[in-house]
């Protein structure tokens, strides 16, 4: 039943671990009831007030310290527990990753990045979810993790459908793992809402590399458009391998637009999403351009 009170009346036991091999052990043990993974919150406890989401055991991670940290290393890596704000904060990121960044930065306000996580974020796995384009521009990936063992998969086959995913009862995302950004390639991410920090009408990541005036490779990602992040593969490859120039983009823009598969819904008509995709494609791909050194 829907309900709009703020108050949590249902029941629930709850637990606050303090290492992953207790978490797991009690994901295992409840794999069979209603138990949730609780890291930000920020959507949970959400549809929990709002929504009446029926929940008998809830997981807390954040106190989990092996699950906060960041890792500029060589790739990127963040642990499940980290709050958006920490990954915000990180200059490295800001440089070498702004699409990501960007993304981040465009989600709600700060006391939400405060407690939300980017996988909270994929797990609730909304097609408006403002992390997800930047990750599958980046080929990124989450290592899932049961007491069995580990896995690694993209963040791009990990979210099937609206609120969909691959993950099993038993298992809890652990990391996001970035790739390691190869030279001469650039990124940005964009996003349209009715203000900002709301959630997007549609929202856009591009990563691209370069090789003198052409594309090598890129992903175009659009989030808002069809029941998940969506690729429009059609006009990356209109893009891979050709000379770079403005009437390129143009072209690359109108075929991104007409791939995209958006609906009417509340936010805005299917009709204006096809147009505005257009026009972010054409703007961020031409900043994703530059931020590689190309030229036009
Ligand atoms: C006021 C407000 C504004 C918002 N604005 C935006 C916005 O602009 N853009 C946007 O994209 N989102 C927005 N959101 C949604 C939300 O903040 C984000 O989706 C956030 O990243 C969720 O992260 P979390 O850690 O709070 O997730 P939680 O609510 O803790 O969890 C979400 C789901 O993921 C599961 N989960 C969490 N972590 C794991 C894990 N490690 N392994 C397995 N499952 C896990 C949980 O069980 C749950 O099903 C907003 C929310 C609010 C309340």
């Amino acid at each position: 039943m829907h309900s709009n009170t703020k108050i949590l009346t249902q029941e629930f036991e709850y637990f606050a671990p303090k290492t992953l091999e207790e978490a797991l052990d009690l994901l295992y043990k409840y794999r069979n009831k209603n138990t949730k993974i609780l890291a930000g919150g920020t959507d949970l406890l959400v549809k929990m007030k709002t929504l009446n989401l029926k929940i008998d055991y809830i997981i807390n991670i954040k106190d989990i310290p092996e699950l906060n940290f960041i890792n500029t290393d060589r790739e990127l890596k963040i642990g499940a527990a980290t709050p958006l704000s920490n990954i915000e904060r990180v200059k490295k990121i800001k440089e070498k990753y702004p699409a990501l960044y960007e993304g981040i930065k465009s989600m709600a306000a700060i006391a939400i990045r405060n407690m939300a996580t980017m996988p909270g974020n994929i797990c609730n796995a909304s097609p408006a979810g403002d992390t997800i384009p930047p990750l599958i521009a980046y080929g990124a990936e989450l290592k899932l993790v049961n007491k069995g063992g580990e896995l690694i998969v993209l963040v791009e086959d990990f979210i099937t459908g609206v609120g969909e995913t691959i993950i099993k009862k038993d298992e809890l995302v652990t990391q996001v793992i970035i790739p390691e950004i190869t030279k001469n390639s650039g990124s940005a991410f964009s996003k349209k809402s009715r203000v900002k920090a709301d959630i997007a009408k549609i929202n856009l990541a591009i990563w691209l590399e370069r090789e003198g005036k052409t594309c090598k490779d890129c992903r175009i990602v659009l989030g808002s458009v069809f029941i998940k992040a969506f690729r429009a593969k059609k006009a990356e490859e209109f893009l891979i391998g050709r000379v770079v120039n403005n009437d390129l983009i143009i072209k690359v823009a109108e075929k991104a637009s007409e791939e995209i598969k958006p609906i009417d819904d509340v936010r805005s008509t299917a009709e204006y999403r096809t147009e505005l995709a257009r026009v972010m494609v054409e703007d961020t791909l031409k900043l994703a351009w530059d931020r590689a050194g190309g030229e036009l």
